[in-house]
């Protein structure tokens, strides 16, 4: 019997996990991404441990290492003064939850998947092949592709929509009823900058989180230390200009007055970088189904979700295993789609709401702030970092029934 054949539309970081788990469960995998190349391009990205356990599995993790930082620690400041309001030890991560915490250039991570794609023969990834639309039947599920005006078909005997947060197969499948993502009235602004033009303070090999009035800063050290991944998050008006909608261009000038009560180091960080790159948060409730017969939801097309817990990618990846596994374990589409939902949906639900949750501690002012830090410090660093065992254990992910996903009867 020939092998099934899945179809993913979206080729980021979801559609490729997703791609490169439903090969190892025995499928005949097509990725359609309407870029014309799969770019490798980006920030920083933080991948906790319970996504470089499934990467692990399949291969990337290796491929990614290299080029990664294991950082120490996550280092929480006050943005007043820099006072130190806890440190989470993190150099025991591999150790405490079953893989290790790291820090990555997403280009970097882009590219190792991309790689591992490429050993793979039963994926074949379409590029500037645009999903347009879709139907699915007891049968199978069939599409239309659009590469710039000529628009092809495609039949296949699932769908999965990774297609981000404006995913069109949400759309169409009208999971989203009165839960599309909506401004969240922050953005956060993005600079890579080279670290010899950094304060000794901001260089260490950690995450430093930064809680101010109405604003966040969080860096960290990438590529062996060579650059400083930056990300201020601020609450304003975002106009959406539709030619770069994702990425504008961000004026340093705003940031300057943003921050102008901020510790001298965190300022001297922002006036660092030169290339300020202004990205629009999206937050929304959690769906109540991802799946409708062939057809299922993944990643951002999935949970959309605020970037405070940095689990997005982590939960696509999350995704791309439990499918792999699902439909590794059933050739009955439709019950193995709906056995992925029931395994991922209270998950990643749950982190979308914590997500939104911990950007509302984050931002809090005047006394209520205060009592913030009074108890982040009181509580301390190990304590809190026990707070998260149960988003990085990897333990119950590398469960043989998640992970090892081998071929159906
Ligand atoms: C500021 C910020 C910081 C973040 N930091 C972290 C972090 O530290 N850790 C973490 O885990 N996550 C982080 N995230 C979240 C993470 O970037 C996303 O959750 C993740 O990239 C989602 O992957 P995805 O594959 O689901 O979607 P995407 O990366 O959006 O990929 C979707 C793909 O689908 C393609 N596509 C769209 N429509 C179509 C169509 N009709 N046909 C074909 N292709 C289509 C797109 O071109 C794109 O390539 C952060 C996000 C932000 C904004």
């Amino acid at each position: 019997m020939s092998a099934p054949h899945a179809l993913i539309a979206g080729g980021g970081v979801g559609g490729l996990c997703a791609a490169l788990c439903l090969a190892r469960a025995g499928f005949r995998v097509s990725v359609y991404e309407q870029a014309k190349a799969l770019e490798e391009i980006g920030a920083g990205l933080q991948l906790s441990p319970n996504a470089s356990a499934i990467l692990r599995s399949f291969g990337a993790l290796d491929r990614l290492i290299p080029s990664s930082l294991v950082p120490r620690a996550v280092r929480i400041r006050r943005a007043r003064d820099g006072a130190t309001v806890a440190t989470l030890p993190l150099e025991d991560a591999e150790k405490r939850w079953g893989a290790p915490y790291l820090l990555a250039h997403r280009a970097d991570l882009q590219r190792a998947l991309i790689e591992t794609v490429a050993g793979e023969e039963a994926i074949t990834v379409h590029t500037g092949a645009a999903l347009a639309g879709f139907a699915s039947g007891a049968d199978g599920v069939a599409i239309a592709i659009k590469r710039g005006a000529i628009r092809t078909e495609a039949t296949g005997d699932c769908l999965i929509g990774a297609d981000g947060l404006r995913s069109l197969v949400r759309q169409r499948l009208a999971a989203d009823r009165g839960v599309s993502p909506r401004f969240s009235g922050r953005t956060a602004w993005r600079a890579l900058v080279e670290a010899s033009r950094v304060p000794a303070e901001m260089r260490r090999e950690e995450t430093s989180l930064w809680l101010g009035k109405r604003a966040h800063l969080v860096h960290y050290p990438l590529r062996g230390g060579a650059v400083v991944n930056v990300v201020a998050i601020v609450e304003e008006d975002f106009r959406a200009n539709s030619e770069n909608f994702w990425s504008s261009p961000g004026d340093p000038a705003y940031l300057e007055a943003r921050f102008a009560r901020w510790r001298e180091s965190a300022r001297d960080l922002l006036a660092a970088a030169s290339d300020w790159r202004k990205w629009p948060l999206f937050d929304a409730d959690p769906l109540p189904s991802w799946t409708a017969g062939r057809v299922a939801l993944l990643g951002d097309a999935a949970h959309p979700m605020l970037p405070f817990l940095a689990q997005g990618a982590a939960q696509a990846i999350e995704d791309a295993a439990a499918l792999g596994a699902a439909l590794g374990r059933d050739r009955n589409i439709e019950r193995a789609l709906a056995a992925y939902q029931a395994a991922r949906l209270a998950r990643a639900s749950r982190v979308q709401l914590e997500s939104r949750r911990q950007g509302k501690i984050y931002h809090l002012t005047g006394p209520a702030a205060l009592a913030r830090d009074l108890a982040l410090h009181a509580l301390g660093g190990a304590r809190l970092l026990s707070r998260y065992d149960w988003l990085y254990d990897a333990h119950p992910l590398c469960d043989a029934a998640v992970l090892k996903s081998g071929s159906a009867e």
